[in-house]
């Protein structure tokens, strides 16, 4: 079954419709890629998904239960808990280490400082990153910076990663190896991905993708 599904989504900002009708689903350990033109909807349905804003109408159902129907609060520990999100910059805190930045959602979710400190450091060595846990995110490389990002997206074991232009900042090496090492992490801990990109080299990392087009989601076959 699905982890993660949407129906029929839509959502006008204005007068200018960003989703028209969007469909969407993905499978526990599944890596989705988002694809399309600038303008299609693709933010707008990641925060849809991710329960950032609401859509006008449309459904969309996590782990079997409906995400508007949840009051916010319940909504937001459910983004906490079970959701992992990276995107393109600015997402570390620029006053706590990386190693703090990594911990930080497990500090946020309870759990004490030297569980969390350890969670923290094993991400970081998986993401190649355990060298850098003394330095602020403005002492390294943008490379390097996302795959702390992308630490912190998995140490607090989210069921569901979103990724916005996760390479979007990137050089194509770098972001070659933030995509294996993030899909990587995701195949082992059975995460879902949702990944919005309009690269296709970022796109081949997934195992299926989606495009959106004037606000409709079509499912096609990866053409690997
Ligand atoms: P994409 O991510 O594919 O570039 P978006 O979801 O960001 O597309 O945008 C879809 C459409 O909705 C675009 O026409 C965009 O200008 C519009 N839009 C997105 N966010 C807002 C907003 N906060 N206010 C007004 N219009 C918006
Ligand atoms: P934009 O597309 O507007 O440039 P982002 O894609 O980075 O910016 O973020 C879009 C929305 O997601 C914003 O409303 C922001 O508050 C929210 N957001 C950013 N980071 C997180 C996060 N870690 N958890 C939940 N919401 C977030």
């Amino acid at each position: 079954a699905s982890l993660l599904a949407a129906h029929d989504l839509r959502k006008t900002y204005g007068s200018t419709p960003a989703l028209d009708g969007a469909s969407f689903s993905v499978h526990p350990g599944e890596v989705v890629a988002v694809m399309g033109p600038s303008g299609s909807g693709k933010s707008t349905l990641l925060h849809c998904l991710a329960g950032i804003i609401t859509p006008d109408s449309g459904t969309i159902t996590y782990a079997g239960r409906e995400l508007s129907a949840m009051p916010d609060a319940e909504r937001s520990a459910l983004r906490r808990s079970d959701f992992g999100f990276v995107f393109q910059f600015g997402q570390l805190v620029p006053e706590l280490t990386c190693l703090e930045n990594v911990a930080l959602p497990l500090r946020l979710d309870g759990v004490k400082r030297k569980a969390a400190e350890r969670t923290a450091r094993e991400w970081m060595e998986r993401l190649e990153v355990d060298g850098l846990g003394a330095q602020r995110p403005g002492e390294v490389s943008g490379g390097q910076g996302q795959r702390v990002a992308v630490a912190r997206a998995l140490a607090g074991s989210p069921k569901v990663i979103f990724a916005d232009e996760p390479t979007g900042a990137l050089d194509s090496l770098n972001g070659e190896r933030v995509m294996e090492l993030l899909t990587q992490a995701a195949r082992t801990t059975n995460a879902a991905v949702v990944l919005v990109t309009h690269e296709a080299r970022v796109a081949a990392y997934s195992d299926r993708d989606v495009t959106v087009r004037d606000g409709r989601a079509r499912d096609l076959e990866h053409s690997a």
